[in-house]
């Protein structure tokens, strides 16, 4: 009988693993082709296979998800370098398209963010809900916004703030209104002391 210590067992396991490291190194090309192809022909049952890990065992998966980011920090921007200077019409085009679709989200961040620097009041809230509240009216020359007018259209939506930030008003929701975008700067343009950008 051959136990796990058996040296016998030892010698055989060994000589099996060589045999199996030159047979791979003998026929590596078509292995990795046939490896490949499977693969490719399996796509939708790997990845199934591998959801079904992620979500049986989720934290240690995140674990060695962020594991392999921090390690391959360094090549993984080598590689987004890389792929910008190969793809950059490409890149562009999409955060051209991703700024366009999410302009009113990061202009409310820009507001957030101002409403820290200036130390004054802000709430969280998209520009939106403040065109809806107002049913679509310009609170600074009182008629109807077109909600499909895009920017930088003069008479696309925009959020005023009553007292501009730069003055010390609030991003809040009190403090804020559904005007057009040529109203908005008419009225900054007639402010005496005009400090910073439109608002
Ligand atoms: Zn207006």
């Amino acid at each position: 009988m051959i136990t796990l210590d058996d040296p016998k067992l030892n010698e055989k396991l060994i000589r099996i693993k060589a045999y199996n490291q030159q047979y791979y190194q003998k026929n590596k090309e078509w292995l990795n082709d046939v490896s490949k192809q499977y693969n490719r022909l399996n796509k939708k049952k790997i990845n199934e296979k591998r959801r079904a890990e992620y979500a049986a065992d989720g934290e240690k998966q995140r674990l060695r998800a962020k594991n392999y980011l921090v390690k391959n920090r360094e090549k993984r921007r080598e590689y987004a370098k890389q792929y910008y200077v190969l793809n950059s019409e490409k890149v562009l085009e999409h955060n051209k398209q991703y700024h366009k679709n999410h302009r009113e989200l990061r202009r409310s961040y820009e507001h957030n963010r101002k409403a820290v620097k200036f130390g004054i009041d802000s709430e969280r809230f998209h520009d939106i809900e403040i065109f809806k509240r107002d049913n679509w009216v310009c609170g600074i020359c009182g008629e109807r916004v077109d909600r499909n007018l895009v920017h930088p259209h003069p008479y696309s939506k925009n959020l005023d703030h009553i007292i501009p930030i730069s003055k010390g008003g609030s991003h809040t929701r009190m403090n804020t209104q559904c005007s057009h975008r040529v109203c908005n700067i008419k009225k900054y343009n007639k402010m005496p002391i005009t400090q910073g950008v439109a608002s």
